[in-house]
């Protein structure tokens, strides 16, 4: 798709907006929508053309499969070869919700949407505008994240203007999502579930469901020659353009000390006078309760540390603030605790390309 397509933007509610979404999708078109994790960029999951129209908005690399979105869980049946007792067990516990299944895919599935595999991801989300555009059009919707390729998932409908204006046919406008980051992704096609990509729904809340759940070799960090098994997992992702490092405490015990924020805060002040004394621009992205810590002319609250829902709401939106302020050097904290802990610092270790001093 060029850059000069006239881009609709209506708001969820208004009038008429989701069966116009409708009507475009119908045609192969592109609808930017909202979901209860992140924005999707939204096209008939069946339609070769319409899913390639998505990797051209985008700029995404072809080999990255798309999920396929559906509003009745009897899609899953027609979209699969074979599904599982316990996907069917985890469809029933989680649907609608932010958990994407992988399963073998039947024929009528493109390999444009699957990049290529033979197998499809499947999830049917939360967000009553999205289930209703869903029902509306009648399709399966391959919808990634509404952002440009390796830019931060958008979260509210300014973030999928600004990457998406004059690229995609419609823009639903819903406001701020709810979770923040995108779903937990997992393999159903073994005997074992395995955990491909880190989310809401965490590996002890599957476990609580189908008994054992490993996690993908692939998402641990440095182990040579593993390769993760979501094709989009390897590449870097939600990155800001200035250099992000993450500042975080050797010995976890007492992470919210006083005295263990103080160490923190006194690395990130010292490598930001470093930084400033060099003329650069500089940021830090810290927990509301120790913003007061940092002499720093940007500092970006993510959220309470001790409630992982607020960061996981506000991270990608921070992330996009450091480029609107244009910071060429950014410091973080660490966000590693708490059931969001793995999902937060999934994404907060890509953006900064796993660059961590521990103190
Ligand atoms: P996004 O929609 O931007 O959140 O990206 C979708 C993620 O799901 C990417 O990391 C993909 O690589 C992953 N994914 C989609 N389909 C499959 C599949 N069939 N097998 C493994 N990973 C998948
Ligand atoms: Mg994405």
């Amino acid at each position: 798709m060029n850059e000069n397509t006239n881009t609709i933007i209506m708001n969820c509610d208004e009038k008429g907006a989701i069966s116009k979404a409708a009507v475009i999708l119908r045609k192969g078109g592109l609808v930017a929508f909202p979901t209860e994790t992140v924005y999707g960029l939204g096209a008939d999951a069946l339609n070769p053309e319409a899913s390639n129209k998505i990797y051209a908005a985008k700029g995404r690399p072809s080999d990255n499969p798309l999920i396929v979105h559906i509003a009745d869980t009897y899609a899953v049946y027609k979209l699969a070869s074979h599904v599982p007792k316990k996907a069917v067990m985890l469809m029933e516990a989680f649907w609608p919700g932010p958990l994407t299944i992988i399963l073998p895919k039947k024929d009528i599935v493109p390999s444009e949407t699957t990049g290529g595999l033979d197998t499809v991801a499947i999830r049917m989300p939360s967000h009553p505008a999205a289930l209703d555009m869903i029902r509306q059009s009648e399709l399966y919707i391959a919808a990634p994240s509404a952002n440009i390729s390796g830019r931060p998932s958008p979260t509210t409908a300014d973030h999928v203007i600004s990457d998406m204006e004059g690229r995609v046919d419609m823009i639903l406008d819903g406001g701020a999502v709810g979770i923040g980051i995108e779903s937990t992704i997992v393999d159903m096609t073994g005997d074992v579930p395995v955990i491909l990509r880190p989310g809401f729904i965490t590996k002890a809340m599957l476990e609580n469901i189908v008994g054992a759940v490993t996690v993908d070799k692939g998402l641990t960090d440095n182990i040579p020659n593993i390769k993760p098994k979501a094709p989009g997992m390897k590449y870097t992702h939600y990155a800001p353009k200035g250099k992000l490092t993450i500042v975080e405490i050797s010995d976890d015990t007492g992470a919210f000390s006083y005295i263990t924020r103080l160490s923190v805060a006194k690395k990130i002040n010292d490598l930001i006078s470093e930084k400033k004394q060099q003329g650069f621009k500089t940021a830090v992205i810290a927990s509301s309760k120790n913003a007061h810590l940092y002499n720093c002319e940007n500092i970006l609250i993510a959220g309470e540390a001790e409630n992982g829902e607020t960061i996981a709401a506000k991270l990608y939106g921070v992330l996009r603030e450091c480029d609107d302020i244009g910071a060429d050097y950014i410091y973080s904290e660490a966000f590693n605790h708490g059931k969001l802990g793995d999902a937060i610092m999934n994404r907060l270790l890509k953006a900064a390309g796993q660059r961590v001093i521990k103190v």
